[in-house]
């Protein structure tokens, strides 16, 4: 069944209901269904058929997502890019996946539309059919497009919807980008699934979001957006009483944060770990311990492991919702799944006998000096401890001796040779960093991760230059 379908089912009965709540008024349910059935009728009258791919590059608005419904219910494979994509950037998206169509304003678009009969079946589509890809940030060598089918975004929509107790007396305060799977797949569909409205913000902003609380039960965030909401004093017990939930994901959340969020509202984050490849694999329980530092447990119907046999290693996932391949990359596809089916993730990390996951970090960021491995995240933890320190990022350098030296670049203030010799009592002297840079800031994606790849070219030449 197309997925499209399978979400307007959930859609709520009275269509009058709000799905979209605007600055300056809403956009209902109806609205958003009838606003898909055109663009879609539009795709089709265009020439767009089923399987071929929409690319999207578009501000975040309701006719953004009106066209991703009007791209599934015509059959065809949503594309979506990051709006800081450069021109030149989004000429490889655009070779590599050739699509029908490019669309770079929604809202024209769904003005173009608004004469047309709405389609008023969708393309039927089968589970196994593709419904987005999705480029993954491709911080080393070419981005890579992860197809997701019809039945893999159904069964994550489901399973999250389930696990984190969605109803349609909740509010879904969407402050994310709809171009990662984080806002488009896992916030949209959850409030679809509920049949929920959505206090619908362009980009996070301090102001609106503090304000979007108030009416709102659900927030899904990076880790961004909790560390600026409580630099924020008008962030209060008082101002996330009416929330019953605060999610966070797309990259580690600092158990710095979650302990202070907790002390400031009582509440305690729930984390959870996904990708662009499998959409969410693991989360922390709705009902039950929430713990700083660990993502949870895996989603029903997943099947996790730590491949290599050893304690820590990359983790392994198979399941409903692992994406179906790299397109147009089959040897690149089949280096990533092992023979019995499992996809390696790239990350790192351990299960505790309870079948708690924890994760250390991407194994590209697995340091090897002198031929010891070196995981940052252990590292990383000691040093968020120091006074001065707010957050660090340990990486690699080239080093002519050990081949890589340990390095940390950590926002905060301190003495240099003090905080070194001090982490040498605590850690092999091999894990301890042997330069560690003071910065305001580290370098970040739009979904917040830290961009270790850029770190370590800004300090390639500490030890070998
Ligand atoms: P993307 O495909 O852009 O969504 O990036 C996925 C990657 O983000 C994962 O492979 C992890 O490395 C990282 N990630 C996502 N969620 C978490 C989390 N809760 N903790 C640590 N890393 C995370």
């Amino acid at each position: 069944m197309n997925l499209y379908d399978r979400l307007a089912a959930q859609f709520p009965a009275d269509r009058a209901r709000p799905c979209f709540l605007l600055e300056g008024g809403q956009i209902s349910y109806g609205e958003l269904e009838a606003g898909a059935g055109r663009i879609a009728a539009l795709l089709i009258s265009k020439g767009v058929v089923p399987g071929d791919r929409v690319a999207v590059q578009t501000d975040k608005t309701p006719q953004a997502v009106m066209l991703y419904l009007a791209t599934l219910k015509a059959g065809a494979v949503f594309l979506p890019l990051n709006t800081a994509y450069t021109a030149s950037e989004v000429e490889y998206f655009l070779t590599d996946a050739e699509p029908a169509l490019f669309v770079a304003d929604a809202v024209a678009l769904a003005a173009e539309a608004s004469p047309l009969t709405p389609l008023p079946a969708s393309v039927p589509r089968a589970d196994e059919d593709l419904a987005s890809i999705i480029y993954t940030s491709g911080t080393t060598g070419r981005s890579k497009g992860a197809m997701l089918t019809h039945g893999a975004l159904y069964a994550n929509a489901t399973a999250l919807h389930q696990a984190w107790g969605f109803t349609e007396r909740d509010v879904l305060l969407h402050a994310l980008p709809i171009f990662h799977v984080h806002g488009l797949f896992v916030a949209l569909h959850c409030a679809f699934l509920s049949g929920a409205p959505m206090v619908w913000l362009a980009k996070y902003e301090d102001a609106p979001v503090l304000a979007g609380l108030a009416p709102s039960t659900v927030m899904m965030g990076v880790p961004t957006f909790y560390t600026r909401l409580l630099n924020n004093p008008g962030f209060t017990k008082d101002a996330a009483a009416h929330m019953r939930l605060f999610i966070c994901g797309s990259a580690p959340l600092l158990e710095s944060t979650f302990g202070e969020f907790e002390a400031r509202t009582g509440q305690r984050i729930l984390e959870r770990y996904g990708m662009s490849e499998a959409v969410i694999i693991t989360t922390n329980p709705l009902v039950g311990e929430r713990i700083a530092g660990s993502v949870g447990y895996p989603l029903p119907g997943v099947a996790l492991r730590i491949g290599g046999g050893e304690a820590t290693g990359v983790i392994e996932i198979k399941g409903p919702s692992v994406f179906s391949g790299y397109w147009r990359m089959p040897d690149k596809t089949a280096e990533d799944f092992t023979a019995d089916g499992y996809f390696m993730t790239g990350d790192v990390g351990r299960q505790d006998r309870d079948g708690r996951v924890w994760i250390s970090g991407r194994a590209k960021d697995l340091i090897i000096c002198g031929g010891y491995n070196v995981y940052p995240k252990e590292i990383e933890l000691i040093l968020d401890e120091l006074p001065g320190v707010t957050e660090s990022a340990v990486i690699g350098l080239p080093h002519p001796d050990f081949g890589e030296a340990v390095a940390a670049v950590v926002i905060g203030s301190g003495d240099e040779a003090a905080m070194i010799a001090g982490l040498r009592e605590k850690l092999a002297a091999f894990k301890a960093p042997k330069r560690i840079f003071f910065v305001d800031d580290l370098p970040r994606n739009a979904m917040g991760k830290v961009q270790k790849n850029l770190l370590r070219q800004t300090y390639a030449g500490t030890f070998s230059g």
